[in-house]
């Protein structure tokens, strides 16, 4: 499912936008389909990991591996060769790997999912713009709270009330925007020469 889907033109116009900025963009995305990239993207933090890594299921290092092209997309019920299986083991320790994305039980840290460095990056931005989040998880919770104590401004993009709004609407510099993503993308974009 995941690799028969392409980067759509919001994901093309996030790489525009970064064009135009350069250093001054970063893109914090909770999405792990790999799309930003695959559409352009390059200053990434993937706070959810990334679908097409996989690591050590036994944590034997901190190394993170692509998944390998060579193993062929399955049918639901149609199961790995065993050469597939053998390229899915850890290179250093021969365990199975495990893909590098966050299960719901699990806790962000900074090697996998970037947590202190887009932590600093939210304290450190003038802006945060919020697109196609409600809000249900914990991180980007905190980055919101952490572009506002700082003194920055966030702007959510939804068309309708989401965790964010109920727990920041009250904030002076948090801003409601009911638009589509693909209109508010565009709308910023005239305004940046
Ligand atoms: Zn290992």
């Amino acid at each position: 499912m995941f690799n028969d889907a392409e980067p759509n033109k919001n994901h093309e116009l996030l790489v525009t936008l970064e064009n135009k900025l350069g250093d001054r963009f970063h893109c914090i995305t909770q999405n792990i389909d790999n799309l930003h990239q695959r559409a352009g993207t390059k200053r990434i933090y993937e706070i959810h990991g990334n679908l097409h890594e996989m690591r050590c299921s036994d944590e034997c290092s901190k190394e993170v591996y692509k998944i390998p092209h060579k193993i062929s997309l399955k049918e639901i019920n149609e199961d790995l060769t065993i050469k597939e299986k053998k390229l899915l083991k850890c290179p250093k320790c021969g365990e199975s790997t495990r893909p590098n994305i966050l299960w719901f039980d699990e806790y962000y840290n900074e090697r996998n999912f970037k947590l202190h460095s887009s932590l600093k990056l939210a304290k450190n931005t003038t802006l945060l713009i919020i697109l196609g989040t409600s809000g249900a998880t914990n991180l980007p919770n905190r980055l919101v709270e952490q572009t506002l104590k700082y003194g920055g401004h966030v702007i959510d993009v939804n068309l309708e009330d989401n965790h964010f709004t109920k727990s920041f609407s009250m904030k002076k510099q948090f801003y409601s925007v009911r638009k589509d993503i693909h209109s508010f993308l565009l709308n910023l974009l005239e305004t940046i020469h």
